[in-house]
């Protein structure tokens, strides 16, 4: 049974993965996965109710977590957010008026109540996480805070104590507002799925849950609704809205016999269509299981992140430690350098990065889910940025997934209607393109298949089966273009094929060149001929014909030691070895579920378009996720050198330190709002 969890209150990613790790390990628990940019967790258990045992996992972590069931946790969360803002106004109003007071004579008793009373109303939260983390020998924010606020008070500065929590608590709201919002435009892009759907019945429609519909159910589709599965139309016409799985926004024209994918929009009038896949199968429930995935693997980034948190505090925190100790010990003015050493530790909170940039890779990959392409974890993020080659499976990629039956010609005392029809029986099971335009042309000329037998396919080479007295096959053949159908080997007739390369490809490879990708290659199980044809047509740099599987993959081989990374593009059909063996194996169409599992990336339009968008997306990532670290970092290195030499106040610290993460975070959600 799979339970959807919210872990509303995490917000620091090393204890994220520790709870990770733990649910992972709980034997109970199965297919465990957590995103930390939307605070969702994912996992299986027989049990029907987990929330108790999760919480108390969660709790032996990380305190302050409230574990819940996704469907209740928004509303809670905003009746919490208010007591916190009224709080937050009240303590800023009475800091503002000790502020006032600091600098009126005679006013000094006033003054530290009142900043006692505002530090107590907007920090009492953070001290309470501040103690248990110590108490935990654990160190991080609040820790660095905890410390901050108790040491000015020791030190007699009650005004900066206060200004030290109101700012912390305004800086800490805005942050979790901007996360929140973030993390819900993602979700949204995940919400494509409606839960019900309208079952024909007895002349009208009865609603009922999606995930209980059986194959061939007959549905009904008003206008301005989501197709709930996938499936075809069987009465009436329309047209669909297809951007929220392709990314791409123009409308489709569906009549009868078209076929519809869950996710797509119903924009005008009221179809009926026969469902032909179930629920989990259909192309939503596809694309929202690969988002969800994506969490799985982690960027060398967001690793790197998760280790920097790890030791960075403690080390931050020694060095704190260093500066109160050792020019106090030589020169004796304790106060003056303890309260440097405090401006050094608030400044150096680390949340600027481990909370952007996490959420830069979620928010690159909800972005280029929502142009239609589908990338499978935050690596493949920093593969596609650095791609400078990338190579082209020919048919149904770079050409036009319709090719056609040109020509039939006889080279025996078979006529082309009797060539055909072998042809036609021989591709019987097969899925390969030349299979589809045979079946195709096949169609307008009333041909019937005849039963035979033993069909077998060799990937990169053909078909054939056997009528028990001869094999017959529709292969490549020496010496001709065409694709040669035979009789125990012997050539019987040729099947001209008409190959148009895709309408978008030569701009999508001329886009690629100017965006810096220096190899275009096209690699074809085709005859040289037949590719070169092709390739004059779009401008791709280097041409690999008559390959197999295995010298596509060896191709792809040679092509990966060398600088940058190299991706693969292809239709799935024979292409699996190629499309795991590449950087990053980028599947067209979501079509073939051999293709979608090797994938790294779907482009779900079945469309090159997406590519140059893709590479863009992915390259502005891996840039906000290097912008955010070395501003902040750079930040931080000026705060901690204008405190080490008594230039900058304790406020000044925390503005840096919530300031820079709020922009950071801004930063990271800019991606999903861009236009790519
Ligand atoms: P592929 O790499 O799948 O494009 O296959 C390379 C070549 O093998 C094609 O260009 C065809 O000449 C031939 N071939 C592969 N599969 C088939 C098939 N099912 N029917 C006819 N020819 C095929």
């Amino acid at each position: 049974m799979k339970h959807e969890l919210i872990l509303e209150g995490l917000n620091c990613a090393n204890c994220a993965a520790k709870i990770e790790k733990k649910l992972i390990d709980t034997p109970e628990y199965s297919d465990v996965r957590f995103s930390f940019a939307t605070k969702e967790l994912s996992l299986n258990c027989d049990k029907r109710n987990i929330v108790t045992d999760v919480q108390a996992i969660v709790d032996s972590i990380e305190d302050g977590v409230t574990v819940k069931e996704s469907d209740d946790a928004e509303e809670q969360e905003e009746e919490t957010d208010k007591v916190k803002i009224v709080l937050l106004c009240l303590s800023a109003v009475l800091f503002i008026a000790a502020f006032i007071l600091h600098f009126r004579e005679g006013a000094a008793l006033p003054c530290a109540i009142l900043s006692v009373i505002s530090a107590v109303l907007s920090g009492y939260e953070v001290v309470i996480e501040g103690v248990k983390s110590v108490l935990k020998l654990r160190i991080d924010e609040t820790t660095l805070m905890t410390v901050a606020v108790v040491a000015a008070m020791v030190l007699g500065e009650f005004v900066e104590a206060a200004a030290v929590t109101v700012l912390f608590g305004i800086g800490e709201l805005l942050e979790d507002k901007a996360v929140e919002k973030s993390r819900r435009d993602i979700r949204k892009l995940a919400d494509i799925r409606p839960d019900t759907a309208f079952r024909v019945e007895n002349g009208g429609t009865v609603e009922v849950p999606a995930k209980e519909i059986p194959i061939g159910t007959l549905l009904e589709i008003p206008p301005h609704t989501r197709v709930p599965l996938d499936g075809e139309i069987i009465e009436g016409s329309t047209t669909v809205d297809a951007s929220s799985l392709t990314g791409e926004s123009v409308p489709v024209d569906v009549t009868v016999g078209s076929e519809l994918l869950s996710g797509m929009m119903n924009n005008d009038r009221t179809v009926r269509m026969k469902t032909t896949k179930l629920y989990a199968d259909s192309a939503a429930t596809r694309i929202v299981r690969l988002v969800e995935e994506s969490a799985k693997n982690k960027g060398a980034g967001e690793k790197m992140i998760s280790r920097f948190a790890r030791i960075y505090t403690p080390v931050v925190i020694f060095i704190g430690v260093l500066i109160a100790v050792i020019p106090s010990l030589m020169t004796g003015e304790w106060t003056l350098w303890i309260h440097r050493a405090l401006v050094c530790l608030v400044a150096s909170c680390p949340c600027s990065i481990v909370i952007s940039v996490p959420l830069a890779y979620f928010a690159g990959i909800g972005a280029a889910s929502k142009a239609g392409v589908l990338i499978k974890g935050g690596r493949f993020v920093e593969v596609l940025a650095k791609a400078t080659c990338f190579a082209f499976d020919k048919t149904g990629t770079l050409t036009d997934h319709h090719i056609s039956v040109k020509e039939i010609k006889s080279c025996s005392d078979y006529s082309s209607k009797e060539i055909l029809q072998l042809a036609l029986s021989v591709e019987a099971h097969s899925a390969h393109p030349i299979a589809a335009a045979i079946r195709d042309y096949v169609q307008a000329h009333h041909i019937s298949e005849i039963e035979l037998k033993d069909h077998t396919e060799i990937s990169g080479h053909g078909v054939s089966a056997s009528d028990g007295a001869h094999t017959y096959s529709v292969t490549k053949a020496k010496g001709v273009s065409a694709t040669a159908v035979t009789r125990d080997d012997e050539v019987i007739g040729l099947i001209e094929i008409s190959e148009q390369p895709r309408r978008e490809a030569k701009s999508v490879l001329a886009e690629l060149k100017a965006l810096g990708v220096k190899k275009l290659i096209m690699l074809s199980g085709d005859k040289a001929c037949a590719c070169q044809a092709v390739a004059e047509r779009i401008g791709v740099t280097e041409l690999h014909s008559e390959l197999l599987p295995e010298d596509k993959v060896k191709c792809v081989e040679s092509l990966i030691g060398q600088n940058g990374s190299c991706c693969f593009v292809g239709d799935g059909i024979n292409d699996a070895p190629v499309l795991s063996r590449s950087d990053c194996g980028i599947a067209m169409g979501l079509g073939s579920d051999a293709a979608i599992e090797s994938a790294d990336m779907v482009l779900s339009a079945e469309n090159l378009s997406a590519l140059p968008k893709a590479l863009r997306i992915c390259r502005r990532t891996v840039n906000t996720v290097r912008g955010n670290i070395a501003f902040s970092l750079a930040v931080k290195v000026l705060v901690i050198t204008l405190a080490a030499f008594g230039i900058a106040p304790l406020w000044l610290a925390v503005v840096a330190d919530t300031g820079v993460c709020l922009l950071c975070v801004l930063n990271s959600v800019r991606l999903i709002r861009q236009k790519h």
